[in-house]
């Protein structure tokens, strides 16, 4: 993989970076936009598509994904690298910047880091040879894939119930929860045909190749094994941040990096959104908006 270079490299694609991006693009540079994700739209669309967000001047109160698809409508989808996670920054004697991602490297001269809360990843049942499994999933795009088969569902949060529920029409499902009482509204799969075990945790995989045939569960209670054939599990134990290291000075409370009035935390480098920490900054999007505003401003001036 070659290097690639561009004068401007917004780093996330949440709100912020994504109306970054949009600014960025009408003021005619040379900009591309990188996510770690499969998917743009940070918290906003993967943690509250379906609430209302009243609060973002010149939006008319709407839901969190429509919001996004106005973000969306406003930027170059040929500007923006899915699925690129930056792993370091790193400046050169040229005073550039080169990034290192899971998709190879890029050189800008100026970044605008807004990776907000940071890159989430589902948290694994932490299970010998449970990475690569085929048929061991943390998401789901499309459930008819476990049409006809025998599902185990692990989790007792309202995810993982949903996801039961979602399935049982078309699958024959499992329910496995460590704890003896659900953490989300159990009633809503109140009489369906879900084989449901309270206190087990994950124990041992059974696999033939890359396919996990059954899994053994453990009561927490008193250490009995159980062995659950599968064609397939879907893991749902919530998801864990990962932050990208910078070298900057982080606020003490430890959330976000401080930087000057223009958000800059060294010459040519911008924070911006919840990434970003000021005295008595709230952590929404507006402000988010207003810093990349003006740190892009600021940039131009500087340019
Ligand atoms: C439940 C909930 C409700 C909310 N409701 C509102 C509301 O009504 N109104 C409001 O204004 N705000 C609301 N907020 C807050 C708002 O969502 C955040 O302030 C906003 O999402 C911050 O945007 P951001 O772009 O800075 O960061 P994020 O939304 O966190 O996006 C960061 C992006 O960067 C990507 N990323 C992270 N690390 C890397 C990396 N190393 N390389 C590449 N990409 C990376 C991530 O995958 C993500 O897409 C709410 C938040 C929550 C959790």
């Amino acid at each position: 993989m070659g290097m690639e270079r561009h004068e401007v490299i917004v780093v996330g694609g949440g709100p912020v970076g994504m109306h970054a991006l949009a600014l960025l693009e009408k003021k005619g540079l040379d900009v591309i936009l990188l996510e770690a994700s499969s998917v743009l739209g940070g918290q906003l669309d993967s943690l509250y598509p379906a609430k209302t967000v009243d609060d973002v001047k010149g939006y008319e109160p709407m839901k969190g994904h429509e919001l996004f698809l106005n973000l969306l409508a406003e930027i170059d989808k040929a500007h923006v690298r899915r699925n690129t996670k930056v792993t370091g920054i790193q400046k050169q004697e040229d005073q550039t910047f080169r990034l290192t991602t899971t998709q190879g490297e890029y050189q800008a001269k100026a970044l605008f880091l807004a990776t907000g809360l940071g890159f989430y990843h589902p948290r694994t049942m932490g299970l010998e040879g449970e990475q690569g499994t085929a048929n061991i999933f943390y998401a789901l795009s499309d459930p008819n894939i476990l049409e006809g088969k025998k599902v185990i569902v692990f989790g007792g949060g309202d995810s993982a119930l949903d996801w039961a529920k979602e399935l049982c029409p078309i699958a024959d499902v499992s329910l496995v929860h460590r704890r003896n009482e659900f953490r989300g509204d159990g009633h809503k799969i109140a009489g369906l045909p879900i084989k449901i075990y309270l206190s087990y945790i994950p124990a041992k995989l059974e696999k033939r190749g890359n396919i996990c045939t059954g899994i053994h569960i453990e009561s927490v209670i008193d250490h009995t094994d159980l062995r659950l054939p599968c064609d397939a599990i879907l893991v749902n134990f919530g998801l864990v941040p990962e932050s990208l290291p910078l070298p900057y000075e982080k606020a003490s409370s430890g959330f976000g990096y401080l930087s000057d009035e223009h958000s800059m935390v060294e010459p040519n480098v911008y924070v911006i959104g919840d990434l970003s920490y000021k005295e008595g900054k709230r952590k929404r999007m507006e402000p988010g908006f207003e810093e990349a505003e003006r740190a892009i401003a600021s940039y131009l001036l500087s340019r």
